[in-house]
């Protein structure tokens, strides 16, 4: 095996497709405005493949939707577990649950949000952090010390979870990026936590659409989407659609869907955050050979939609 060969992680991704969900939105069930049938329906409707009804403290079995299930559309099993710790909101989503999970407490902060990890975990469901500037919970300092979560919400489309950070607080992704740098290795997702799928669909209310993930898969199943999501084999979304990542031994390419006519602007960011390059071209290509940590690309879009690719961590 060459050096540089050894010195990245190259995926294998043979056979593979994308598939596109959302793994946190709301029904009548907890605080939503539109039944399970119906919001299922939505994503199905609009090119989803994948959908998580991921209600607060409730759990809706997939099985009483089976009628909406076909070889393009499943559902996987889930639930917001809605806890808080001193008025601090503290919303873990667990994925792939066979059951509810009652939410857990705890005496720090650290330690309810890894209760409620550990809960998710311990019945081989997938956790996921939710919306740290939600009620201005917690920030990266909180979850650097948070163990065996593999996943960040980077981007919510609910209007009031504040994802660019304000005043003294960090956005979601400047989060991202000091626990990249810190060495923990957690995937950026981009979801929706909508709970407006009746009337008016505006700014100002939580509807659906806004922000997805593409995950890369050989097959369209529950398990199968949650060991790639874990292994970072996924973008998120909140517009730009991906043709590829293509990972080399020394080249990291994003290769964007082109639509309509927009441009695209690709920029490959490292350790603390720095942009390291800033590219017009598409296919967009960085060359890895000289960088260290980890390089993680986005693309905007000329309308301002972005892709949020996984990082590439570079082996020391
Ligand atoms: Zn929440
Ligand atoms: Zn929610």
């Amino acid at each position: 095996m060459p050096l540089s060969a050894q010195r990245f992680e190259v995926p294998s991704n043979t056979g593979a497709h994308w598939f596109k969900g959302n793994t946190h939105t709301h029904t009548l069930n907890s605080d939503g405005d539109s039944p399970p049938d119906v919001v299922a329906t939505w994503y199905r409707d609009h090119g989803y493949n994948f959908v998580v009804l991921s209600d607060h403290n409730v759990w809706t079995d997939p099985a009483t939707l089976s009628a909406l299930v076909d070889t393009s559309f499943i559902l996987i099993p889930g639930e917001e577990v809605t806890s808080s710790f001193e008025r601090r909101p503290v919303h873990v989503n667990g994925l792939n649950i066979p059951h509810v999970i009652e939410p857990r407490t705890d005496t720090t902060l650290v330690g309810t949000i890894q209760k409620n990890v550990d809960a998710i975990r311990e019945i081989e469901g997938v956790p996921h952090i939710n919306h740290p500037n939600f009620g201005w919970a917690f920030d990266h300092h909180t979850l650097a010390d948070v163990r065996n979560d593999r996943l960040l919400e980077i981007y919510n489309g609910h209007p009031t979870v504040h994802n660019e950070g304000g005043g003294e607080a960090p956005g979601l992704e400047e989060i991202w990026d000091h626990l990249l740098t810190g060495g923990k290795r957690i995937y950026g997702i981009a979801v929706d936590d909508a709970h407006h799928f009746a009337g008016e669909f505006a700014r100002d209310r939580a509807n659906p659409g806004r922000g997805w993930i593409a995950v890369r898969a050989d097959r369209l199943d529950a398990l199968a989407i949650m060991e790639r999501l874990e292994a970072g084999e996924f973008y998120a979304s909140t517009g730009v659609t991906l043709e590829d990542i293509v990972i080399a031994p020394t080249r990291l390419e994003v290769h964007i869907t082109q639509q309509a006519n927009f441009r695209y602007t690709t920029q490959f960011i490292g350790t603390n955050g720095a942009v390291l390059a800033t590219t017009g071209t598409n296919p967009a290509v960085y060359d890895l050979s000289v960088s260290s940590g980890y390089v993680r690309a986005k693309v905007t879009d000329s309308g301002g939609a972005h892709a949020w690719l996984q990082p590439v961590f570079i082996r020391p």
